[in-house]
């Protein structure tokens, strides 16, 4: 072939490529569930993107509740930020984005000791601009940012009124006693359902598997964090997430007459300017869905609260359903897409988490034999992940554990 019809056939080929729009998701969210992140950083904190930035490709991305969920601050107040090329503070770039994409008049800037700055959109000027009944909402939180001798410990605290201050503790057990017991008494004082999820357990090997499963009042974590640096995976010395859940959940149930842990999957986004694979932590990558009456942050966390919700990377749910003798889901499933849905439990005397049953197909259902303290079922697309926490990521979804007995302590 002569090199002008290579080229020819080349030109072709791109010209195709780029009147294909991005492949269309081929299913909707099935009525009464909302999709929602739970962990995003904006510039209130280290993320890189304006907070109506961040909040406008959340609401056009298909999400119906969003909490901002930013280091140690709640979006109020008067905040301005610097405009420069220095750690923290707002790259003139990002703010001719910003300008570009929302006009000058949406942008307010200053000059203060010889230099530019820009004030932050709090919360509620977000709500006033963003929110619109049954379709989009934020939830209040923050990301209660601690450590113990330098080892992360991060909480997510949802749907409360007032600030959370990071505790301090003398181990690392009793600093996740102490988050916990002061978001309870927050929870106290405003009323309202309230939720605290512990994050990226393996960030910096803050978090070990004993310590989780021993602090009884933490109920929920994230088994997928979008965020490269969070070591999901493990490593040869360290369980990853999944295999600490299922160690969590069979020393809990088996032994320590303990609750469940319910998981999410959230972005832990930071990145905003580029969507793409090399991003660090970019959105889209982890979320939840929750079976709520209602779409309001109260009707959301209480849902939560009592486990009516999925964690996701991709797949959608039609349905999920358990009852004193099985555990049954159902994948919305989308043309082209196989699916893998397997069933882990623990049973007494047994290795945590191994697998009970394993199918090929869109629906699935596990029959309790009745030795097992727990069930949960996860299901693994055919499809790669288009921007997931790994290259090889496969798009997946994962149920919460149904309790089906419980060991003597
Ligand atoms: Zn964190
Ligand atoms: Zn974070």
């Amino acid at each position: 072939m002569r090199l002008a019809e290579r080229l020819g056939i080349l030109a072709v080929a791109i010209l195709g490529a780029s009147c294909e729009s991005a492949p269309v998701r081929g299913v909707n969210i099935p009525a009464g569930w909302f999709k929602g992140n739970t962990h995003t950083h904006t510039l209130w904190s280290d993320g890189d993107g304006a907070p109506e930035l961040v909040s406008d490709w959340y609401s056009g991305h298909g999400y119906q509740f969003l909490v901002l969920s930013d280091h140690n601050i709640l979006a109020e107040g008067e905040k301005w930020k610097k405009i420069g090329k220095g750690k923290g503070e707002v790259k003139p770039e990002s703010l001719e984005a910003l300008i570009a994409k929302f006009g000058k008049d949406a942008v307010a800037l200053r000059g203060k000791d010889g230099a530019q700055e820009m004030r932050l959109q709090t919360l509620e000027e977000l709500r006033a601009r963003f929110e619109k009944p049954g379709a989009f909402i934020f939830i209040k939180g923050e990301e209660i940012t601690d450590e113990f001798k330098k080892l992360p410990i991060h909480h997510n605290s949802l749907n409360h009124t007032g600030l959370i201050k990071p505790p301090h503790g003398e181990s690392v057990r009793e600093t996740l006693q102490r988050t916990i017991e002061a978001v309870e008494a927050e929870a106290k004082k405003c009323g309202k359902p309230v939720l605290v999820h512990l994050n990226h357990p393996n960030f910096g090997w803050g978090v070990s598997a004993d310590d989780l499963a021993h602090v009884l009042g933490e109920r929920f974590f994230e088994v997928y964090n979008g965020h490269r640096g969070v070591r999901n995976y493990g490593d040869k010395d360290h369980l990853g997430t999944e295999q600490i859940w299922d160690y969590v959940l069979a020393l809990r149930l088996g032994k320590l007459g303990g609750p469940p842990l319910f998981c999410l999957a959230t972005d832990d986004a930071h990145n905003y300017h580029k969507i793409q694979e090399q991003e660090v932590a970019n959105p889209g990558r982890g979320w939840i869905f929750v079976r709520a009456r209602e779409l309001t942050g109260d009707a959301v966390v209480q849902a939560m609260l009592t486990g009516d919700y999925y964690a996701s990377s991709g797949v959608v749910l039609e349905d999920v359903r358990s009852d004193a003798q099985s555990l049954g889901v159902k994948v919305a499933a989308e043309a082209g897409v196989t699916y893998r849905i397997r069933f882990n439990g623990t049973r007494p005397g047994g290795e945590p988490g191994e697998v009970l049953q394993e199918s090929a197909g869109a629906a699935a259902s596990y029959r309790f034999k009745g030795d097992e303290y727990y069930v949960r079922a996860t299901v693994v697309s055919s499809r790669k992940h288009p921007n997931g926490y790994d290259k090889a990521d496969l798009e997946s979804a994962w149920t919460q554990p149904v309790v089906v007995r419980r060991g003597k302590p």
